[in-house]
């Protein structure tokens, strides 16, 4: 075969991805897997979503949008950000791309040169190093404990920063981890960025699963300097209709845009009509995020109480839809104890390792309290 390119060779596959993969695969071949790995709402969208993509095909608006994303749709989103975080965009300040990933993708093209550093509070998401190393950069991790919950330490990201720092990231309420940094934490780590012309990525997708706490909106401290990483896929459940969005200085999402303009173009013009209804029918919204939330909380507890009442340590994490569980009871290694629950327990779940977390697994509550209870019930059998 001729040649691969050094850096696609270099590049992992996304382990979020690649095991729910296998989980599904096993389920394919008869098996009765529960399959915690990805974190996908199990949730239909809300109906008013539903016909609002069907109206568009019945109108057969099925053409190219533009680049950067439909107009209506950019104005949506900034109505969302005036309604929600008392942020004031214009539509040339946003992006809209397929998924929150190709967001984020197309940032740090923008950004970094061979060698930029981009700090991490870990663990983090498998796909942001990944990213960060296509496009050049460097990803510089800054470790988070369990007993803090997972919120960063200001000062660790302090002493991080170096001469070739680009961006810091972060991302609140958290995947994998769950934590929801405190107002203080998010002010204070924004303020060290701007005082030293450092971007602040803010992956928001989370924003609306939040438990206990709140949600800070790190653009409220400096929003020339801060790019916003939002979509549809965990409030609204649209997963499949990959639509995200961005919103930061226009010089930026320019740039972004015009990445997008040669990689892709502009994302699925029907579900960019669907997301227009999800943001601006906001009292059925607001009703369908309430009824999920309530869901994902108990299935939070009962699976955080099951796995501790197991011996595999768990914190009761703030937001999102994920738990890490420390599996060194099951093996040291934690891709073997993710197998092991695998081939064994039929329970599938992502080993912390390109999470940067070793010893601990991932697992999603995004499945039924039933599912949940079968996949704890498995464990201790294995257990046993
Ligand atoms: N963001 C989800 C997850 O972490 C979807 C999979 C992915 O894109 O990585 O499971």
């Amino acid at each position: 075969m001729p040649q691969l390119s050094e850096s696609i060779k270099k590049l992992k596959a996304s382990s979020t991805v690649a095991f729910n993969t296998k989980a599904n695969e096993l389920k394919r071949s008869g098996v009765d897997v529960v399959a915690m790995t990805a974190g996908e709402p199990d949730f239909q969208p809300p109906a008013h979503v539903f016909a609002a993509a069907q109206e568009a095909i019945a109108k057969g608006l099925t053409k190219y949008t533009p680049a950067e994303g439909m107009f209506e749709l950019r104005e949506a989103v900034c109505g969302k950000f005036e309604r929600e975080n008392k942020l004031s965009y214009s539509p040339e300040q946003i992006i809209v791309s397929t998924g929150g990933k190709q967001v984020l993708y197309n940032a740090f093209m923008a950004v970094l040169n061979p060698g930029d550093e981009v700090i991490i509070p870990a663990p983090y998401w498998v796909s942001y190093p990944a990213q960060i190393q296509l496009a050049g950069g460097v990803p510089v991790p800054v470790m988070t404990r369990p007993e803090d919950g997972f919120v960063p330490e200001p000062e660790a990201i302090r002493t991080a920063i170096t001469d070739r720092t680009r961006v810091i990231l972060i991302n609140s309420p958290s995947n994998p981890t769950g934590a929801v940094y405190p107002r203080e934490v998010v002010k204070a780590i924004v303020e060290m960025a701007a005082e030293r012309d450092i971007w602040i990525f803010s992956d928001d997708l989370y924003e609306h699963l939040i438990y206990e706490g709140e949600f800070t909106p790190a653009a409220q401290y400096a929003q020339d300097k801060t790019l916003i990483i939002h979509g549809a896929s965990k409030a609204y459940a649209l997963t499949g209709w990959r639509i995200g969005y961005g919103a930061g200085p226009k010089e930026l999402i320019k740039a972004m845009t015009r990445l997008q303009g040669q990689a892709t173009s502009g994302a699925n013009s029907l579900a960019q009509y669907a997301v227009i209804a999800a943001l601006n029918e906001v009292e059925k919204t607001r009703a369908f995020i309430e009824m999920t939330k309530k869901a994902y909380l108990e299935r939070r507890d009962v699976l955080v109480t099951g796995l501790n009442s197991l011996g595999l340590k768990t914190p009761r994490p703030q937001g999102a839809f994920y738990v890490m569980a420390d599996l060194t009871r099951l093996h040291e290694d934690e891709t073997e104890a993710a197998l092991l629950l695998l081939e064994k327990a039929h329970v599938g779940v992502v080993p912390g390792t390109d999470f940067n977390a070793p010893g601990q697994a991932r697992l999603s509550y995004a499945t039924s309290l039933e599912n949940i209870h079968k996949a704890l019930e498995r464990i201790k059998k294995l257990l046993d």
